[in-house]
């Protein structure tokens, strides 16, 4: 995700109340290749006040989302953001206008069913949200999904097209405004058949409980299930204590995450790495 594309708003629509779409276009797209996952994101590079911010490789002003859309014929990327509160990303969209430029990374995605599985189960928060819809847009008609999503509100229950066969269970908890009640829901659902494929997308620390059950509970192999922590619900107090870690600790984290391994068997190792650390 090295790349950077610059971009320009040219549309924005509130798909709901906690949820808004940008549409984003530009001539710099035409290099732009998608992976073809269907929950892939792109960093974008939001400016700040002062003009002299640079564009590239400066975490302090990017955030991920997913590409919700790709079309190369326009050439446009659709994001859809959720306005959660006080953060660059949100309040970006919340007040974007078209028009306004952006940068946009190469994509990079997650989402891996394994050959001739068809049997999926999504769980997501809100910010899970336009992946999940996009993975059910993209599906083919042999698939079934279940599909749980803790959302802010039940107005932000978006219709979520699809030709596969899905049954979507909605629920208002977590997203910021109190705990998530995700991994307790799934402790509710029945153990998912033979190669039905979990993929789950939340707040972090919920992410890593929900890996926890599904390893302690249901037991699968780690090619048939993919967690992706998408925000931390205590970013500011996560910052400050990677912040205070030593360089050998900065150093092992890394060592650790090793590319040529699938990230799930890389978590094998990190939790416990990461809880010795306090993290
Ligand atoms: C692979 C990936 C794909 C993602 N796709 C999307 C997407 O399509 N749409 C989307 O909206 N988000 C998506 N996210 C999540 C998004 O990147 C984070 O929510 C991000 O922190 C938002 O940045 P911000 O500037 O608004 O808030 P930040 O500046 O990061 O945080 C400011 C404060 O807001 C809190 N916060 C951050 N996000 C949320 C939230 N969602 N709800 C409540 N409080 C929050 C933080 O704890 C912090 O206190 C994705 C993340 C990943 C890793």
């Amino acid at each position: 995700m090295t790349d950077s594309f610059v971009v320009t708003v040219a549309a924005t629509e509130h798909l709901s109340p906690n949820l808004r779409r940008v549409a984003l276009t530009g001539e710099s797209l035409r290099a732009w290749e998608s992976t073809g996952k269907a929950d892939e994101f792109v960093h974008v590079h939001i400016p700040g006040d002062n003009p002299a911010d640079g564009w590239e490789d400066d975490h302090d002003i990017a955030r991920h989302y997913t590409i919700r859309r790709w079309d190369p014929a326009g050439p446009s990327l659709v994001l859809d953001v959720v306005t959660h509160g006080h953060g660059l990303g949100a309040t970006w969209a919340k007040t974007t206008t078209p028009g306004d430029t952006v940068a946009v990374s190469t994509p990079h995605g997650y989402y891996s069913p394994p050959e001739g599985s068809t049997r999926r189960l999504l769980i997501a928060d809100a910010t899970g949200l336009p992946a999940v819809a996009r993975i059910l847009e993209e599906a083919s008609p042999n698939e079934t999904f279940d599909v749980l999503i803790e959302l802010i509100s039940t107005d932000d229950a978006i219709a979520l097209p699809s030709p596969a066969t899905v049954n979507v269970e909605w629920r208002v908890s977590g997203n910021g405004r109190g705990p998530s009640a995700l991994v307790s829901a799934m402790g509710r659902l029945e153990v998912p058949e033979g190669d039905t494929y979990v993929w789950v997308a939340c707040e972090s620390a919920e992410s890593r409980r929900a890996r926890a059950f599904i390893r302690d509970s249901w037991a699968r192999h780690h090619s048939l299930y993919r967690i992706v922590g998408y925000w931390h619900v205590d970013q500011e107090e996560q910052l400050k204590k990677w912040e205070a870690l030593t360089d050998e600790q900065k150093a092992r984290y890394l060592e650790i995450w090793d590319e040529n391994r699938p990230d799930e068997v890389n978590w094998l190792e990190l939790e416990p790495y990461l809880q010795e650390l306090g993290l």
